[in-house]
């Protein structure tokens, strides 16, 4: 038997109905802050993310799926939004739009790592980017975004996690006095901050090896070596998110694995997901991106949201999402015992109920093998229906069906041609 790829998972009703409404939710979020969707190639050429997120990332290093097509190009199933947002950005000319340009991405994401719970080799993600503005008022903007979402999901008590990593003018310092740190001590550490010593020191910050974590605990922090610019971005961003009422902690090892970013990076979490995965979504700002691909500078900023965290997170909260499985009217109507002809009208008859309340919006199904009434009605229960109309052969022949509601546990018998009516008015009070 072919079983789904490790790493992989099949959302199956009516676990589906959650993705549903999750997806409805980000999008009504996006929607209220004014941001439009992009939708983008899931693969792209693999030069895109070894030049933006970096070559000596373990994004690139190790968790991409490359492939070589059959003229020989190199391709990446995506690992993240950004590059992608960004390549598009650049290729249709929003650059010289208007500006600032704010975008969201809802899709699947690749990455080659051990799966783990809310973790998956293929999955699904949401982002937003902000293209075009230098502001800490973007920077909140996006958070807000991340933490209204959080809250429509029921996760109150979400915590934000800041820090800034500086731009390339105030970096260059600041890695040498890290460098100059670390190397003492760079033979205790782990083969990957031996490695990148002399071209990624941040990494060997938030490294998850125990022995790095303790030899890094005193490492100079960027935040202590921002330029002028950065410095003032810093403090009005803060300042602006006290203003408002947000509170968030600053932790100087937060570095994000990812080339692009500058200045402003963060995390929100959720505690209640446990210590390891309790990161609900992680951004920041990427002023230098738009250039590094080749074209004028646009700053930017932006998040990306896993989503089977959001639903792992959203059990455990206090709104959990409802599975789907209900529908608005089964109708029962079992073959008949007695005349052939009758029950063609009958037959006749149900299909064209059951379209005309499905025209009206109202969920609604039958059994087209017809069984017996006992039969039909474990349907409908297990179905959950809200109302089960009875085209029973008796009342048929009289004008008439019976109209069940499962909810309130009464039953009317109405004529065939106020079926609908007589749904719709109890479905307003019920
Ligand atoms: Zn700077
Ligand atoms: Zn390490």
């Amino acid at each position: 038997m072919i079983k789904s790829p490790r790493g992989t998972s099949d959302v199956l009703p009516p676990e589906s109905a959650k993705w549903i409404y999750l997806e409805g939710i980000v999008r009504e979020v996006a929607r209220r802050y004014n941001f439009d969707e992009i939708r983008l190639p899931t693969f792209e050429h693999s030069e895109l993310f070894s030049r933006t997120v970096g070559e000596t990332t373990d994004i690139v290093e190790k968790e991409m799926y490359t492939f070589k097509d059959k003229t020989g190009r190199d391709l990446t199933l995506r690992p993240e939004g950004t590059a992608g947002v960004a390549r598009a950005f650049l290729e249709h000319g929003m650059a010289s739009g208007p500006l600032p340009r704010k975008l969201y991405y809802l899709g699947s994401m690749f990455r080659y790592e051990r799966p783990q719970a809310g973790r998956y080799r293929e999955h699904r993600q949401f982002g937003v980017e902000v293209f075009g503005s230098l502001s800490p008022y973007s920077d909140v903007e996006v958070i807000t975004l991340a933490m209204d979402i959080a809250e429509e999901l029921g996760l109150t008590g979400t915590e934000l996690v800041l820090n800034s990593i500086g731009c390339p003018k105030c970096r260059g310092a600041y890695r040498e006095e890290l460098i100059a740190y670390l190397s003492p001590n760079i033979d205790e550490m782990c083969q990957d901050c031996r490695s990148r010593l002399t071209h990624n020191p941040l990494r060997a910050l938030d490294c998850k090896n125990e022995r790095c974590k303790v030899l890094v605990k005193d490492a100079p922090a960027s935040l202590d070596y921002l330029c002028d610019e950065c410095r003032e971005h810093w403090d009005l961003l803060r300042e602006i998110l006290t203003s408002v009422g947000i509170k968030y902690s600053v932790d100087k090892s937060l570095v994000r694995g990812i080339d692009y970013y500058t200045r402003t990076v963060f995390e929100l979490k959720w505690p209640p997901l446990g210590p390891a995965g309790s990161t609900l979504c992680g951004g920041g700002r990427y002023d230098g991106l738009i250039e590094e691909l080749g074209g004028p500078p646009v700053p930017g900023v932006g998040f990306g949201m896993g989503l089977e965290r959001m639903l792992l997170a959203n059990e455990k909260g206090e709104k959990p999402i409802k599975a789907g499985g209900e529908i608005d009217v089964f109708i029962v109507c079992p073959k008949a015992g007695g005349g052939q002809e009758d029950d063609l009208r009958r037959e006749a008859h149900l299909l064209e109920l059951a379209r005309s309340l499905r025209k009206r919006g109202l969920a609604c199904d039958f059994d087209p093998l017809r069984r017996s009434m006992k039969a039909q009605m474990k349907q409908a229960d297990r179905m959950n229906a809200r109302f089960v109309v009875i085209l029973g052969e008796d009342e048929f022949r009289s004008g008439s069906v019976a109209v069940r509601s499962m909810r309130e546990g009464w039953q009317k018998t109405v004529p065939l041609g106020e079926v609908l009516a007589s749904i719709e008015e109890a479905g307003q009070n019920g």
